[in-house]
């Protein structure tokens, strides 16, 4: 067994499940083409993926309004908790999955990064949520969306891989990433997001 296996697929299907959320301050429609690259990389290890609402682009039924998101999100845990259960309230009879799904959250926030999933966002046993900003789909790869689910399903571990050896693997913080390694397959299939069926 190689945790650094890259061909690596589960023997049985598993699919992530996943809450597109889009905020005012995000004036982007759609997710630059994240989420299919996303699937179709995550398709090679035998993992699908269920994207709520289907496409996963901005519509009215996925975007949060409120004062408060006019302006980019604090960094700081009042307003990560306060964000996320603004989100969990939304979707909670909407969203495939509920409750086991990730909120990728397309918005802008002070915070640095290009894309972010802090640790104090995390609400009870649920995982951190990613937060993606408009420079987040920059990346030729397109693989920002899957790289923060990474962290997500990840977390508490530090997990970028910059090793060499393994250069292109999803959680090297560079453009360039093609494929899991076996030890970031097992993470996504234990994640709290993960189910055996796909959600209806
Ligand atoms: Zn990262």
């Amino acid at each position: 067994m190689d945790k650094n296996d890259r061909d690596f697929r589960l023997n049985k299907r598993i699919f992530l499940n996943v809450a597109a959320i889009y905020l005012p301050t995000f004036t982007r429609t759609d997710d630059g083409g994240n989420f299919e690259a996303a699937r179709t990389l995550l398709d090679k290890h035998n993992i699908g993926l269920t994207v709520w609402p289907a496409g996963g682009g901005k519509q009215s039924i996925n975007s949060l309004q409120g004062s408060r998101y006019e302006e980019p999100v604090k960094n700081d845990k009042d307003s990560y908790q306060q964000l996320v259960k603004d989100v969990d309230n939304w979707i909670r009879n909407r969203a495939t999955g509920y409750p086991f799904l990730v909120p990728v959250i397309f918005c802008q926030y002070r915070a640095s990064g290009a894309a972010i999933t802090p640790f104090e966002s995390k609400l009870g046993a649920a995982s951190p949520a990613c937060l993606i900003s408009m420079s987040g789909l920059n990346m030729n790869d397109k693989m920002t969306v899957l790289h923060e689910m990474g962290h997500a399903a990840l977390y508490p571990d530090a997990s970028h891989n910059n090793d060499e050896e393994v250069s292109g693997n999803l959680m090297q913080e560079s453009d360039g990433r093609t494929f899991l390694l076996r030890s970031q397959v097992e993470a996504f299939s234990t994640a709290f997001f993960a189910r055996i069926v796909a959600a209806e």
